[in-house]
C-alpha cells in the first residue's frame, strides 16, 4: 500500500458516501440528529481537497495529516473519533514506506483500538465499531495467513455487512440513540452503516480489475 492508494480509496468512500445520502440520512434521522451524513460527507471532502498535500508523503504522514484535518473538519461525536483512527493508523505506520497487507492490519486495528478509547465503547452499543471491530480482526487473521486480495475483501465486505445489518436490533448505550432507548430497536446505527459503506468502496477499489 503506498499514499496513492490511501487517495484513490478516499475518492471512493466518497464517491460511495454521497451515492448512500438518503439512506444515511434517514438512519440519522430516525435515531440521533440529522447531522451523520453531512459530517460524513465534509470529511470526505476535506481528505480528496489534501490530495496534493498527501501524495509527496509515505502513508503515516498521510493518514496523520488527514486525522488531523478531520478533526478540525468533522462535527459531532464522530469527528474527535475519526479523526483519532486516521492519527493512530499514521502512528502504527511510522518508518514504512509501503506498508504490506499484515502491516495494514495492525494499522488498522490501532484505528480501530484508538475508537474505542476516545469513545469509550466497545462492540453491541449500536455504533461504529460494531462493524469496525470485527472487519479489522478478520483483516488481521485473514492477512495472518495469507489469503489473497480478492478472497480477504469478498469476506472483510461479508463482515461488514452482517454486523451493520445487526445494528438493527441492538439497543445503543452510547452515543446521541442511547436516550431513546428501546425506540432505537428497528433501526440500523448510522455509522454501521457508513463504515460498512467505507469498507465495501475501498474493497470494490483494491479489487475492480484485479488478478491477486
Ligand atoms: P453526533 O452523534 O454527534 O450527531 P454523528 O451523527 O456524526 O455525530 O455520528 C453518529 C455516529 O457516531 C453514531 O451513529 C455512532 O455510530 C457513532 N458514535 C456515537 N458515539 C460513539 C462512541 N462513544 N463510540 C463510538 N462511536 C460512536
Ligand atoms: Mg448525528
Amino acid at each position: 500500500m503506498n499514499t496513492q492508494d490511501i487517495v484513490s480509496a478516499a475518492e471512493a468512500v466518497k464517491a460511495a458516501i454521497l451515492a448512500n445520502e438518503e439512506h444515511i440520512e434517514s438512519l440519522d434521522r430516525a435515531i440521533g440528529d440529522g447531522d451523520h451524513f453531512i459530517n460524513v460527507r465534509r470529511g470526505c471532502e476535506a481528505i480528496v481537497a489534501l490530495k496534493g498535500e498527501l501524495q509527496p508523503l509515505p502513508p503515516a504522514e498521510a493518514f496523520k495529516k488527514i486525522g488531523m484535518k478531520l478533526l478540525s473538519t468533522i462535527g459531532g461525536a464522530s469527528g474527535p473519533l475519526i479523526g483519532s483512527f486516521f492519527i493512530s493508523m499514521g502512528k502504527e505506520l511510522d518508518g514504512l514506506a509501503e506498508p504490506d497487507a499484515m502491516q495494514f492490519a495492525n494499522a488498522l486495528s490501532a484505528g480501530v483500538d484508538a475508537i474505542k478509547t476516545r469513545g469509550k465503547a466497545d462492540v453491541g452499543e449500536k455504533t461504529m465499531l460494531d462493524v469496525l471491530i470485527p472487519t479489522s480482526r478478520l483483516l488481521l487473521r485473514l492477512a495472518g495467513e495469507g489469503s489473497d486480495r480478492a478472497t480477504l475483501c469478498v469476506k472483510l465486505k461479508q463482515e461488514a455487512e452482517s454486523n451493520m445489518l445487526a445494528t438493527r436490533d441492538m439497543i445503543a448505550t452510547k452515543g446521541r440513540a442511547h436516550f431513546l432507548g428501546e425506540r432505537a430497536l428497528g433501526h440500523i446505527d448510522p455509522g454501521a452503516k457508513t463504515s460498512q459503506v467505507a469498507v465495501f468502496a475501498v474493497c470494490d477499489m483494491l479489487t475492480v480489475g484485479a488478478t491477486s
